[in-house]
């Protein structure tokens, strides 16, 4: 249900393979947990055959939990219901200082006026963060773009800031236990079970933040973190020998490649200090791709380098499917054919061009992601931890 493969009870005993009236029984349970409704008038939704099925749903003033991002031009905070939903959300502003414990106090306060304003029951919260995050210490190891410190302990200060505004967990009278994890990790969750990435089973996800490129692959509904949540630092595949030099001590990365900086620089744009170089980087696209040459002619480079590093990573990874996010999306959807023909004509044969090549579907993916964090404990045993 919280990926909407049982909108009807006759679906949800398909897919639990049980008898209807277990599958009744779970539904009514779910029910008065208070996460999803029963609807069984006559007239609703009918069943495949025979008589109608009752129709189900999230709902729609269920719990919540928080979502938090902290990014290199802020932060936002978020509501995220069951199925992904984000019920309500407040952009912050102001750059990242150098004590997490500021920003992460910051985004957490915005979350609880969120709450408050709402009146919703709170379940638990997620933090997504542009850095690796080490497990299971739970430690930004390369905060890159902010001015944090290497190792800096997020899930700690995370969860003391929830702690400080008393942010509830899943059974009401304890605090919420913080999660977090990287930010494209998450974005990855989230457009496998919401998204552009539904019904993959090798699904690989990369994509700028508004600094910087990550990547994701998730396994069979898995997300692939390696031995210690480090795998699949795709931002560092070199796609120019001779490039710009990059952070992690090498040149020519997709990272210092093909994020909204390069592009602007390519196009010949100062950065600008007060928008996110993301949505300066989108809205030049939007209006001048078409009037000015110097625009497109950035956006071929910049999507002959992207090819050249999806090729590679399609070479080791063999994905059934790749979902482009942030301004890897705006790329494809704006030359698609050029980026399919650079992934092919580099790849094994050519016959990896043929891999789908989607652009992320998702509203603030990395958010509903950090959500999964806090609502898989729940998805797991709701009547356990939701009644403990
Ligand atoms: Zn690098």
């Amino acid at each position: 249900m919280h990926t909407g493969r049982a909108p009807t009870r006759a679906a949800l005993t398909a897919e639990l393979g049980v008898t209807r009236a277990t599958a009744g029984a779970v539904a009514a349970e779910l029910e008065s947990l208070g996460l999803i409704t029963v609807d069984s008038r006559p007239g609703a939704a009918s069943g495949t055959q025979g008589r109608p099925s009752h129709r189900l749903a999230v709902d729609p003033d269920g719990p919540v939990v928080l979502a938090a991002q902290v990014h290199a031009d802020g932060y936002r905070a978020a509501l995220v219901g069951l199925g992904g939903h984000i019920v309500a959300t407040a952009p912050g502003s102001g750059t990242a200082a150098a004590d997490p414990a500021q920003i992460l106090g910051e985004v957490v306060a915005s979350g609880a006026r969120l709450l408050e304003s709402t009146g919703r029951r709170c379940v638990g919260a997620g933090l997504a963060v542009p850095s690796a995050v080490a497990e299971p210490e739970g430690t930004a190891i390369n905060p890159l773009h902010l001015a944090w410190e290497v190792g800096a302990p997020v899930r700690e200060i995370f969860t003391r800031a929830l702690a400080e505004a008393r942010i509830s967990g899943p059974s009401g009278d304890e605090t919420a236990p913080g999660y977090a994890a990287n930010d494209i990790n998450l974005a990855a969750l989230a457009e496998h079970r919401h998204g552009a990435g539904r019904g993959a089973r090798h699904l690989l996800v990369v994509g700028t933040g508004h600094r910087g490129v990550g990547g994701a692959l998730v396994l069979d509904g898995r997300l692939h973190t390696g031995s210690s949540g480090l795998a699949l630092e795709v931002g560092h595949v070199t796609v120019d020998p001779g490039g710009r030099p990059c952070h992690c001590g090498s040149r020519g990365c997709l990272d210092v490649e093909t994020d909204p900086l390069a592009f602007l620089e390519a196009a010949g744009r100062e950065p600008g200090p007060e928008v996110s170089l993301l949505e300066r980087a989108e809205e030049l696209i939007r209006t001048e791709y078409d009037s000015d040459p110097a625009v497109r002619t950035a956006v071929e480079t910049l999507i002959d380098r992207l090819g050249l590093g999806l090729a590679g990573l399609v070479n080791i990874l063999n994905p059934d499917r790749i979902v482009l996010g942030g301004l890897h999306r705006v790329l494809l959807e704006t030359d698609g054919e050029r980026l399919r023909a650079v992934i092919s004509g580099r790849s094994l044969w050519g016959r990896s061009g043929s891999v789908p090549l989607l652009p992320s579907s998702l509203a603030h993916n990395s958010l509903v992601g950090a959500a999964e964090l806090a609502w898989q404990p729940v998805l797991d045993d709701p009547l356990g931890t939701l009644t403990r």
